[in-house]
């Protein structure tokens, strides 16, 4: 079974947009076990669309668009199917009522042109929009959503279910391990992991990301014990490594950590100037345990909100183990994470370069510091900082039984 991804919108053509349909689409056709042969992006053009329609109809058993399903007049997609199937276009009096409800429960005036929303190529079959206006529809192998991500998120999971149950006979789901490591280079990973992947069923692929480094393993669903495994040798050999498994965030774990413990936790940020916070208070329900971040940026800030002492900011200067070990001390709660760093592009000197940035952790009495070299530019410092300090405040947390 494969497929073409059509997306529409010019916005996609011009930059303003990062398309990000197509990513969330690809993982779940993946998933599904459904290959993507291409993936098409094309302005809002009638002929446009059209052309990617012939041409991915041509190649793939099912063609799916997103993009232009709204009631503008620059939402040419619907037509465009239209046209290439020569259906007439027909509204079905239920889904009519149901769209005219819900423009009366948010108070909107039902417009004549509104209707095109509900409009579908005869013998379409609809997919419910639960969080906003028009349904996505499938019909002859062609399948179109909107361009929202949010509406898109909702309904293709419920066509994709629909339509491998239907129209796909053997299709064989693919199992997807990802497994987040940092801390250790890529060469020195593969030599020491690489020997586990002898299964001829299994691949496995090194993604470099920021953060660290994802090794992913894929296989097909009935092969998952075996990726499980696989998965057990790499925590018995790297373990202290691992920062996280697929799509779990670290400081959802640190939530749960927090939550089993009853521990309150607190922040003090230099060059990361909110971030760490802002991550942190990201995590529904934080409220409980987080008491504060502070954005001690300046070294009066750090001595008159954190006590840090002034001599020792002179002597080894902000950025060192000294003043991040302080920092960390100076926040009141049972848990603690203080970040001190030269994020560039200039500041950096030949002792202390771009890129150096001190993390202090405190766990009740444990206190520890660590020295980071970052590479990057100023923002990706910055997002390695926050990243990093989290995963060490999780260690710590984690051995603190
Ligand atoms: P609407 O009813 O809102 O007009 P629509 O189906 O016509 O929905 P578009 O007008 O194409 O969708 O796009 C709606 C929004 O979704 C825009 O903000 C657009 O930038 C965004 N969008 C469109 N395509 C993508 C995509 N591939 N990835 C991410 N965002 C997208
Ligand atoms: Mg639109």
């Amino acid at each position: 079974m494969r497929c073409t991804l059509i997306l529409v919108g010019t916005e996609l053509l011009n930059g303003a947009t990062l398309d990000t349909n197509s990513v969330f689409m690809a993982e779940e056709l993946n998933k599904a076990g459904i290959k993507i042969d291409y993936k098409l992006t094309v302005g809002d053009s009638l002929q446009k669309i059209e052309d990617a329609l012939k041409f991915a109809k041509k190649m793939s058993d099912l063609v799916i668009l997103s993009g232009g399903l709204g009631a503008t007049d620059d939402d040419l997609t619907k037509e465009a199917i239209r046209k290439f199937l020569d259906k007439k276009f027909i509204i079905e009096d239920k889904e009519l009522e149901e769209i005219k409800e819900k423009f009366r429960k948010l108070n909107i005036q039902f417009l004549n042109k509104n209707l095109k929303e509900v409009q579908k190529p005869e013998g379409a079959i609809s997919i419910k929009n639960d969080v906003g206006m028009a349904p996505a529809f499938f019909v002859d192998g062609i399948a179109a959503f909107p361009g929202v991500p949010r509406e898109l998120y909702n309904m293709f999971p419920k066509f994709l279910n629909f339509y491998t149950k239907n129209y796909c006979k053997d299709l064989d789901p693919i199992y997807i391990k990802d497994i987040i490591i940092s801390g250790i280079p890529e060469s020195i990973l593969e030599e020491k992991i690489k020997g586990f992947f002898i299964e001829p069923n299994i691949e496995y692929e090194f993604l470099v990301k920021d953060y660290g480094i994802i090794v992913r393993m894929q296989t097909l669903d009935r092969y998952k014990n075996t990726v499980e495994k696989i998965k057990e040798k790499i925590y018995n050999s790297i373990g202290k490594y691992i920062l996280t498994e697929d799509q779990e965030k670290i400081e959802d774990k640190i939530f749960k950590l927090l939550e089993k413990r009853n521990y309150t936790l607190s922040v003090a940020e230099s060059c990361t100037g909110g971030m760490l916070s802002s991550t942190i208070v990201s995590v529904p329900g934080i409220s409980k345990f987080f008491k504060e971040g502070l954005i001690t940026y300046s070294n009066e800030a750090k001595i008159d909100r954190l006590n840090v002492n002034k001599n020792l900011i002179e002597k080894y200067g902000a950025v060192s183990k000294e003043v991040a070990k302080e920092m960390v001390i100076g926040l009141k709660t049972d848990v603690g994470i203080s970040i001190t760093g030269i994020a560039g592009p200039e500041g950096g000197t030949k002792d202390k370069p771009v890129g150096l940035v001190y993390i202090g952790v405190k766990v009740k009495e444990k206190v520890l510091t660590f020295k980071f070299d970052f590479i990057g530019d100023r923002e990706k410092i910055r997002r390695k900082a926050v990243l990093h300090s989290l995963f060490e405040l999780y260690k710590i947390l984690e051995e603190d039984e």
